[in-house]
């Protein structure tokens, strides 16, 4: 367990002592015979400087600042795949899609896009993922409807726990750890990047999926990043949770493949040109 890298160390207490338990797990290998006061600024250095980064906000506070806004330049056509790509939607049909309990995918295909369906439920893929490589293209509803999360909600579930967040978030607020490209409650991206409703936008998502212990713990916590419309937005930002609403994330252990899921969230967003690449280990 020593060697255990947990992103959660130190996360919920400062105490000097828990502080020296976590260090000792996340930096076992310091030997160097320095002071006690050193020691100590060090170890609460370590036990707070990372979660602060994630934490220091309450959950969808909407005093969070908002990121600064990216024109990211008008809408372009889609590229074909690379090679060894997994095609999961080419504008035809939903065969690699069904909804999460297992029938047939509901959603509305046509024109060379699928819609979401208001009420019919999420869709996911039938193949599973782990660390992936995920190009989609989305476009928010027109005439635009709604304000802050009622409008052109959607997501782009990883391994069907882990949202990155679909919203029309062009010229319309809501807190910032819940905006597009946000990490759903929990990392809003570095910029707003948004193209105005019904025109077309990419998100390119580098996905590491999380690694637990045969214990059940933490090992290694899931990152992730995401280029909005070819705009970094989260760069290997640390996924704290599952994420869920109005509460602080947390991890369940769940198996290294799960499915990626689309949101149904009541409003008809649209999906086209997705295609997913599976990340190997290097060898
Ligand atoms: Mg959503």
């Amino acid at each position: 367990m020593n060697q255990v890298r947990n992103a959660e160390c130190g996360v919920r207490n400062r105490d000097a002592r828990v502080a020296r338990r976590a260090s000792l797990h996340c930096n076992s290998a310091f030997r160097i015979p320095y002071s006690a006061p050193w020691w100590l600024a060090l170890l609460t250095f370590v036990a707070t400087a990372e979660p602060m980064r994630a934490q220091q906000w309450p959950v969808h506070s909407m005093d969070r600042p908002r990121p600064h806004v990216v024109d990211p330049g008008p809408e372009r056509s889609p590229l074909p795949p690379p090679s060894d790509a997994i095609v999961l939607f080419d504008g035809k049909n939903l065969a690699e899609w069904q909804s999460e309990d297992g029938t047939p995918a509901k959603w509305v295909v046509r024109d060379g896009y699928v819609e979401v369906k208001p009420l019919a439920g999420a869709i996911e893929t039938k193949r599973a993922f782990g660390d992936v490589q995920l190009h989609l293209e989305w476009a928010a509803p027109v005439p635009a409807t709604g304000e802050g999360q009622d409008r052109g909600n959607s997501g782009v579930f990883l391994m069907t726990h882990y949202e990155v967040q679909v919203l029309d978030s062009y010229h319309s607020d809501t807190y910032a750890d819940g905006q597009a490209a946000a990490v759903y409650g929990q990392t809003p991206p570095l910029a707003n990047a948004c193209r105005p409703p019904g025109q077309w936008q990419t998100y390119d998502i580098i996905f590491h999926r999380p690694r637990f212990t045969a214990d059940g713990a933490v090992r290694d916590s899931a990152r992730v990043t995401v280029l909005h419309n070819g705009v970094l937005v989260q760069d290997n930002t640390t996924i704290t949770g599952w994420t869920v609403h109005g509460q602080r994330a947390h991890y369940a252990t769940h198996p290294d493949r799960l499915p990626l899921l689309l949101q149904d969230h009541g409003h008809p967003v649209r999906y086209r040109d997705i295609w997913i690449r599976e990340l190997k280990e290097h060898e």
